[in-house]
C-alpha cells in the first residue's frame, strides 16, 4: 500500500493512498483521499512535499546516499539521506532516519534550501580540492579554538550579519558561517579570519568579503565552497546565454537590487544566479516578486554585474523582450475600438506600464528626439517610430489588442483626460531614469476611426556642452569667444527647427556663467538646465509669452538675458533695446543664413541704427550626418577629392585669403556601414557654422540697409565663412562626406 501525506504549498495536508504508481517523469499524482474517499489529481507545482509510509517502488534503502538538511518553503526542516538514485524530474527523494522506512519526496519548487550535512572541508577533500594534511590541520585548529571557547568563535558567529538571530538559534548551525567554512576548507587559518574581522569591527561586512578584500582568498574559492555546501550548481556566466523569457521575468531594478541574474525559465522554474548563496532572503524575495519557483545557482558577483550590464543596460531590444513575453496573451485581450463609454477604458495592467516605461527609456538610450505612436486602422498593429538624428526610423510593432491600453497609459502618465478622445491634448511626462529626470512633451491627436496618435518629444534634461564641443572650426571658435566676452550687445543664433540652436546658446551661456553675473532665460521648452541660470518656461496658453518674460526680466536686474526665440516684432524690439541698455542678450531666429537674419530684422521694422549698434554677431547653423567613427574608411582618391573641394571653395570665396586648407590636412573618409550605425555608415550629427561678426564694416552695411547678397559679400570680406564653406572643410577632415553637405546647404 502506498499510503501518503501530501503537504501543499498552502500549508494544507491531505492524507490518502496512491491510485497509480509514481514515476520519475511524473508532473502530477492521483490520490484516493482518506477523508472523503474521492480521487483527486494534484500537480506537483502545488505541492511542497509528499511523505510516503514506505518508499515508492525502485528506491531501496541500502544504497549510498548523502546526509542532507532540507528546509521547505512551508518552513519545516528535515534531516534526510538523499539516495544516489533519488532524483526525479520535478524533485528528489529523502529517506528519514530510523527503522520506519518513511520517505519524503520534495518538489524542487517547494524547497527553500538544502545543504550537505558534511563539513565543507570534508566535501572539498572528497572532491580532491583540499589535501588531507591541510584538512586535518584545519580541523585540529578548529578543535583547539572550540576548546578554548575564545572570542574568535563569537566574532565568527556574528559575522554572518544577514541572519536573523532567532532563526539562527532555532536551526543551530545550519546557516553557513562563512569564516568557519573557509577555515574548514583549509583556504585560510582561523587567525587570518579573526584578524580580518577585528580590523573591520563595527562595520557590516561579512568575513568572506573581508578575506577577499585582504587578498587571502578569491571570490571564486569562497563561492565554490559555499555552492558545494548548499548543493547549488556553480556556473560560469560568461558562457551562459540567458533566455529572453528569463530576462523578462526579472526587471533590471530587481536584478540590480538583489545582485542576481536570470538564466532560464521553463514552466514555473526560474534559474537565477546569485553571488550570495548564504542569503536565504534572496530566494524568498524572488519567489515573492516573480511568482515563479526560483532555482538558485552560484556565480561570482563580477560576472553577475557584467551580465546585468550586458543584457539589460546595453540592450536595445528590451522592449522587444517584453513584447515577446506579451505575445501569447495578446489574443485574449480585446478592446472595443469605437466605444465612447469611459467605463470600458481600464487602468492598464503592470505589463503595459512597464512596456511604456521601457519604450520611453529605450528611445532615450537610442538618442531619439521624438517617439511616434501610430495606431493602425482596425486590427492593424500599433507602430512605434523614433526620430533619430533627424529621421524617423521604425522601432517597434505592438499587437493591435494593446493599442487602447497604451494610449490610456500615456494619458495617465501625462495627467490628461483619458475619457477625452475627440480633441487634441498636450501634457508632459516626467520619468526618473537612474540619476536623471527625463521629460517628455506629449501631444495626443485624435485620428479617424476613433484612434488617437501620440507624439512624445524627449527633453532630456541635459547639461550644456562646452564651447569646444560644438565642433566650431578654430577660425570660428576664436571669433565667437571674442564676442561672448563683450559686456553688452545682441548675439543671435539662426537656422531651421532642429538645427541645434538651443544647444549652441546654452554652451555660450555656460561660457559666461559666472558668479558675478545674473543670467535670465525664457525658453519654450526648457531643454537644457544649468546651475547658476534663472530659467523660465514660457506658457503661451496663459499669455505668458517671450515678450512678457523679457519685460519681467528687465525689471529683475539682469546682466544677461536669453530669449528662446524672437518670434515677433515686439519681442525683437524689446530684445534690441535691452541690449542697448547695458545687457548681453541672446536669442534665435528662423532664417537660413546670418546675413538673411540681419536683413529680415530690418524688414520687420527694427531701427537700423539701433540694431547695428547692438549687433555683436549672428551665428547660422545646420546639422549634417556624421560618418560613423566605427566603420568609416579613408577614401583612396584623396588628391582628386582635394582638388574638387578647393574648386568649390574658390567658387564661393573667390580670391579671399586664408580659406583654402593645405593638402596635408586632407583626410577624406567614406561611409561603410557596420552594426554600430545599423549599416548606414552614418552615426550622430555634426554642426556646420556661419558666423557673421558685427564688425564696423558690417554695422555700416546694416545701417545702410543693403540687400542680402551685398551684406554676405561684405561679411565674407570681414572673415565670415558660409555654411557650405564650413561643410567643405569638414568633408576634407573626414567628419562627413560631400553628399551630406550638399543635402543641407544649397
Ligand atoms: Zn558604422
Amino acid at each position: 500500500m502506498n499510503e501518503l501525506t501530501i503537504k501543499l504549498k498552502t500549508g494544507d495536508e491531505i492524507k490518502g493512498v496512491l491510485t497509480r504508481s509514481f514515476k520519475y517523469q511524473d508532473t502530477d499524482l492521483e490520490v484516493l483521499t482518506e477523508e472523503n474517499k474521492e480521487t483527486l489529481v494534484f500537480s506537483l507545482d502545488e505541492i511542497c512535499y509528499i511523505r510516503f509510509l514506505s518508499p515508492p517502488a525502485g528506491i531501496g534503502r541500502g544504497g549510498r546516499g548523502t546526509l542532507e538538511e532540507v528546509q521547505t518553503i512551508a518552513g519545516e526542516t528535515f534531516q534526510v539521506t538523499v539516495p544516489a538514485n533519488g532524483k526525479f524530474l520535478k524533485g528528489f527523494l529523502g529517506l528519514l532516519p530510523g527503522e520506519s522506512n518513511q520517505t519524503i519526496f520534495f518538489t524542487d519548487s517547494g524547497v527553500r534550501y538544502r545543504q550537505d550535512a558534511r563539513y565543507t572541508g570534508q566535501i572539498l577533500h572528497d572532491q580532491g580540492l583540499v589535501s588531507t594534511d591541510k584538512l586535518e590541520a584545519a580541523l585540529k585548529l578548529q578543535e583547539e579554538q572550540a576548546h578554548r571557547g575564545d572570542d574568535a568563535a563569537i566574532l565568527l558567529a556574528d559575522a554572518v550579519d544577514e541572519v536573523d538571530p532567532h532563526e539562527a538559534q532555532r536551526h543551530e548551525m545550519h546557516h553557513a558561517r562563512v569564516g568557519d567554512i573557509l577555515v574548514e576548507s583549509g583556504l585560510v587559518t582561523r587567525e587570518q579570519v579573526e584578524a580580518a574581522f577585528k580590523s573591520q569591527k563595527g562595520k557590516k561586512l561579512q568575513v568572506g568579503e573581508l578575506l577577499i578584500m585582504k587578498g587571502l582568498i578569491t571570490e571564486e574559492q569562497l563561492l565554490s565552497a559555499l555552492a558545494t555546501k548548499f548543493r547549488l550548481r556553480f556556473v560560469d556566466l560568461e558562457t551562459v546565454i540567458p533566455s529572453e523569457a528569463a530576462l523578462g521575468a526579472i526587471s533590471e531594478g530587481l536584478a540590480t537590487r538583489l545582485r542576481v541574474f536570470p538564466i532560464s525559465l521553463e514552466g514555473r522554474k526560474l534559474v537565477v544566479a546569485t553571488c550570495a548563496p548564504t542569503d536565504l532572503t534572496i530566494g524568498d524575495n524572488l519567489r515573492f516578486s516573480t511568482n515563479f519557483a526560483p532555482e538558485l545557482v552560484v556565480a561570482p558577483s563580477r560576472q553577475i554585474l557584467a551580465a546585468i550590464d550586458k543584457y539589460y543596460r546595453n540592450r536595445v531590444e528590451t522592449v522587444d523582450t517584453l513584447l515577446n513575453a506579451m505575445k501569447g496573451e495578446a489574443e485574449s485581450v480585446t478592446i472595443e475600438e469605437e466605444v465612447d463609454d469611459t467605463r470600458l477604458l481600464f487602468e492598464p495592467d503592470s505589463k503595459i506600464i512597464s512596456l511604456v516605461n521601457r519604450i520611453l527609456i529605450d528611445a532615450y538610450r537610442r538618442g531619439a528626439s521624438d517617439i511616434h505612436f501610430e495606431p493602425g486602422a482596425g486590427n492593424e498593429p500599433l507602430n512605434i517610430r523614433y526620430r533619430i538624428d533627424g529621421e524617423c526610423v521604425h522601432a517597434h510593432k505592438v499587437s493591435a489588442s494593446y493599442k487602447g491600453a497604451i494610449t490610456v497609459r500615456i494619458k495617465i502618465m501625462a495627467d490628461l483626460n483619458i475619457a477625452e478622445r475627440r480633441r487634441p491634448q498636450s501634457g508632459k511626462i516626467l520619468l526618473r531614469y537612474r540619476q536623471q529626470m527625463l521629460e517628455y512633451r506629449v501631444e495626443i491627436t485624435p485620428m479617424v476611426g476613433g484612434r488617437e496618435g501620440a507624439v512624445l518629444r524627449l527633453l532630456a534634461a541635459s547639461k550644456p556642452l562646452p564651447l569646444a564641443g560644438l565642433g566650431l572650426l578654430s577660425h570660428n571658435l576664436e571669433r565667437f569667444i571674442d564676442i561672448l566676452d563683450k559686456p553688452h550687445g545682441i548675439i543671435l543664433c539662426v537656422g531651421p527647427t532642429g538645427s541645434g540652436k538651443t544647444t549652441t546658446l546654452h554652451s555660450a551661456l555656460g561660457h559666461i556663467n559666472t558668479q558675478e553675473r545674473k543670467i535670465w532665460t525664457a525658453e519654450d521648452p526648457v531643454e537644457i538646465t544649468q546651475a547658476g541660470l534663472c530659467q523660465v518656461q514660457v506658457n503661451a496658453k496663459i499669455g505668458f509669452n517671450f515678450a512678457e518674460a523679457l519685460r519681467s526680466f528687465l525689471r529683475a536686474d539682469p546682466d544677461v538675458i536669453m530669449i528662446g526665440e524672437m518670434r515677433d516684432a515686439e519681442t525683437s524690439k524689446i530684445a534690441i533695446e535691452a541690449s542697448l541698455t547695458g545687457h548681453l542678450v541672446f536669442s534665435t531666429l528662423h532664417t537660413n543664413s546670418a546675413p538673411e537674419a540681419a536683413v529680415r530684422l530690418i524688414e520687420m521694422g527694427m531701427d537700423p541704427f539701433n540694431f547695428s549698434d547692438a549687433l555683436l554677431g549672428i551665428l547660422a547653423q545646420r546639422l549634417a550626418k556624421r560618418l560613423c567613427a566605427a566603420c568609416r574608411k579613408p577614401a583612396r582618391d584623396q588628391r582628386q577629392r582635394y582638388d574638387e573641394v578647393v574648386a568649390a571653395l574658390r567658387q564661393i570665396a573667390g580670391d579671399r585669403e586664408g580659406v583654402i586648407p593645405d593638402f596635408k590636412e586632407a583626410n577624406f573618409m567614406k561611409a561603410v556601414g557596420c552594426e554600430e550605425c545599423a549599416g548606414t555608415g552614418y552615426k550622430g550629427r555634426i554642426a556646420l557654422h556661419e558666423l557673421m561678426v558685427g564688425t564696423e564694416k558690417v554695422k555700416v552695411a546694416v545701417r545702410r540697409g543693403v540687400g542680402m547678397d551685398e551684406l554676405r559679400s561684405i561679411a565674407m570680406d570681414e572673415g565670415m565663412w558660409t555654411l557650405k564653406m564650413d561643410g567643405l572643410v569638414k568633408v576634407l577632415r573626414g567628419e562627413t562626406d560631400l553628399e551630406q553637405i550638399l543635402k543641407v546647404c544649397m
